[in-house]
Parts: C-alpha cells; structure tokens; sequence
C-alpha cells in the first residue's frame, strides 16, 4: 500500500508514477532494444520490458530464455528500475493489468513508420487512455534487428560484433556450437 497525501487520498505516490511497458518479440534482445530501455529508464519511473508469448509467431528461443538473457542484460546495464515480464493477449491490456500509462516503442528506419502507426491507431481505438511513445535509437542501431542476429548466428555461426549483450552472445554460441 502507497502513502497518504495531506488531502487523505490514498497512494498518492503509486498514481504518480510514471509506467511504461516496452512490448516486443526480443528473439533475442539486441543492443537496440536495450538502448531503447536505457533512454526509457530515464524517462519514465517504471519500465516494464515486456516480452510477446505470440504462437503464431515462432521464436527460436523460448519465453524463460527471452526473459532470462532479457534480465540479465538489464542487471549488466545498471537500470535499476526495469523489469521484464511475459505476456500474451492484448498489449493494452497488458499494460492496464500493471497500472502503466505508456506503451514505449522503437523507431529505426522509415520501414518501421508504417507497422507502428496501424499499431498506434489501433491500441488508441482499443483504450485511448495509454499513449505510445516513439524512441529512436542511437545511429549505431538503426539497421540492427532480432532477425538479423539470428540470420548470422543460425547461417554464419557468428555474432555480428556490438550486436548484442554477452548474455545473448553466449546462449547464441551455446545454441549454434560456435
Ligand atoms: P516486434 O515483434 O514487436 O517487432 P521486436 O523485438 O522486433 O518486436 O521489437 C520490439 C520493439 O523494438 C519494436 O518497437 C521495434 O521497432 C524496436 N526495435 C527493434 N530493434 C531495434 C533497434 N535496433 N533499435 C531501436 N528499436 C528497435
């Protein structure tokens, strides 16, 4: 239970909190989506990584493995206040179940732009009451993606260098035996 304000509402200080999920696949999560959380941990109180559980999408890593190198990557990069859940169903609500009144996105390249606004019309249509908020990387990271790091681990037995945090790097060489 959070404190009470002089006017005797009850949890001022949780309803003052700024929250934030930041939704996503990360099969695997790359030095990308972390500077996404690093820039994410500075503007918000809270921030949730959230990792989809999507069956219609295969992963080749699994949710426990997702979060595991997820967390640890997080632990590696000091932000404190970032933690990571598993989710299916709706981001909304997903982002509603832990009180947070921001859905964090990613933008690289103008190849993201199109994706993410049907995602943005459609999660205002859904619950107008949480706003995304677009962060773009640093320059670095404009062309990296999940799909790419695994291309080169699966077909060229190798990590493209910066690409992703050691967490990752080792449970790619583990799975590919390089
Ligand atoms: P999804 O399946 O939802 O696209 P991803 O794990 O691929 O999940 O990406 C999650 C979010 O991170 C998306 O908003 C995506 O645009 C963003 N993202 C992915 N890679 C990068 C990157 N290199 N730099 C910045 N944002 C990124």
């Amino acid at each position: 239970m959070g404190a009470t304000d002089t006017t005797g509402r009850a949890d001022y200080n949780e309803s003052a909190m700024k929250t934030a999920i930041y939704p996503g696949t990360f099969d695997p999560v790359t030095c990308g989506h972390l500077d996404i959380l690093g820039e994410a941990s500075k503007l918000f109180d809270r921030v949730i990584g959230a990792v989809g559980v999507n069956p219609r999408k295969s992963a080749i890593f699994s949710v426990d493995d997702r979060l595991q190198m997820m967390r640890e990557a997080i632990y590696d990069d000091g932000l404190f206040n970032v933690e990571v859940a598993a989710f299916d169903g709706l981001t909304v609500d997903f982002a509603r179940e832990h009180d947070a009144q921001f859905i964090v996105r990613g933008l690289r390249a103008v190849t993201d732009f199109e994706n993410e606004l049907a995602l943005v019309l459609a999660n205002e249509q859904l619950d107008s009451g949480i706003k995304t908020i677009f962060v773009m990387p640093s320059h670095k990271y404009l062309y990296l993606s999940s799909s790419i790091v695994r291309q080169a681990a699966e077909l060229g037995r190798r990590v493209i260098p910066g690409s992703v945090p050691p967490a990752v790097e080792r449970k790619l060489s583990e799975k590919f035996g390089f």
